[in-house]
């Protein structure tokens, strides 16, 4: 009998029998499209799934915060280190987008920690925002990896209310003071967005640069910004401060959200 077929028998300590099957059922179906299409894990290069499970495992979201100059809370899920940035440039740089449902796990947790701590909660709905990116980018890849993160993760739409003002130069080989010339005033905004509140997701901060940006642009366009969510941060890499803070989950601070 193979693997996945003794997977059907229901196990009692590993919770429905219908959720069993549907388990095993997804199992065969993924061994059976690995047959057909084979991949190797983005995170180690084994033929295997998209991820296999030594990988899948260091995906385990460990939330930190982590603060930009200006004292804006980021929440990182993840160390961008080994096989996480491994599975995130494989997404960004070689059309991995099977990789985002497990990318997309650690977004929501990155998510809901920002929302948890995002300043008065009942100031109002807030809505999520994805920097935009450039053309050039877009381009290159047909997609934007982190509005599928988004999507992928079942959030809500984010809002489309930054645009860029001109195209950039890879932030890739530039320092942190270069990134930072780089973006300045690269984006704005057409709206006046007075009013409204954002929480700023991404996939990976760094330097910190391109988030400062966006949230510049959102304060010049008149919206509150309480904090941003990411996949990874770029472990101890200053931002001008960090810190590392564990708090209880709740998961139902992702219903604050428009
Ligand atoms: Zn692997």
């Amino acid at each position: 009998m193979p693997p996945s077929m003794r997977r059907l028998r229901p196990d009692p300590t590993r919770g429905t029998a219908p959720a069993a099957i549907r388990g095993a059922i997804r199992e065969a179906t993924r061994d059976a499209l690995a047959v057909l299409l084979p991949v190797s894990c983005a995170g180690c290069g084994a033929d295997d799934r998209a991820l296999c499970g030594a990988c899948r495992s260091q995906l385990e979201s460990q939330p930190v915060l982590r603060s930009l100059s200006d004292g804006t809370a980021v929440w990182a899920a993840l160390a961008y280190d080994g096989v996480v940035r491994r599975v995130i440039l494989a997404l960004k740089e070689q059309g991995r987008t099977d990789v985002a449902r497990a990318l997309a796990v650690s977004l929501t947790t990155a998510v809901d920690r920002a929302l948890l701590h995002a300043a008065d909660p009942a100031a109002g709905q807030i809505e999520l925002l994805v920097p935009p990116v450039s053309r050039a980018s877009f381009r290159r890849r047909g997609y934007d990896p982190v509005w599928l993160l988004a999507r992928a993760a079942g959030l809500p739409r984010p809002a489309r209310v930054l645009v860029n003002l001109h195209e950039r130069a890879s932030q890739k080989s530039l320092d942190r003071a270069q990134r930072g010339t780089n973006l300045a005033g690269s984006m704005g905004s057409p709206l006046a967005l007075n009013g409204r509140r954002f929480l700023v997701l991404d996939d990976v901060i760094t330097t910190g640069a391109t988030l400062s940006e966006v949230i510049r642009s959102l304060r010049e366009g008149g919206a509150e910004v309480v904090g941003a969510a990411v996949v990874a941060a770029t472990p101890r890499h200053s931002l001008g401060l960090s810190s590392e803070l564990e708090i209880t989950r709740d998961s139902g601070a992702l219903r604050g959200l428009r």
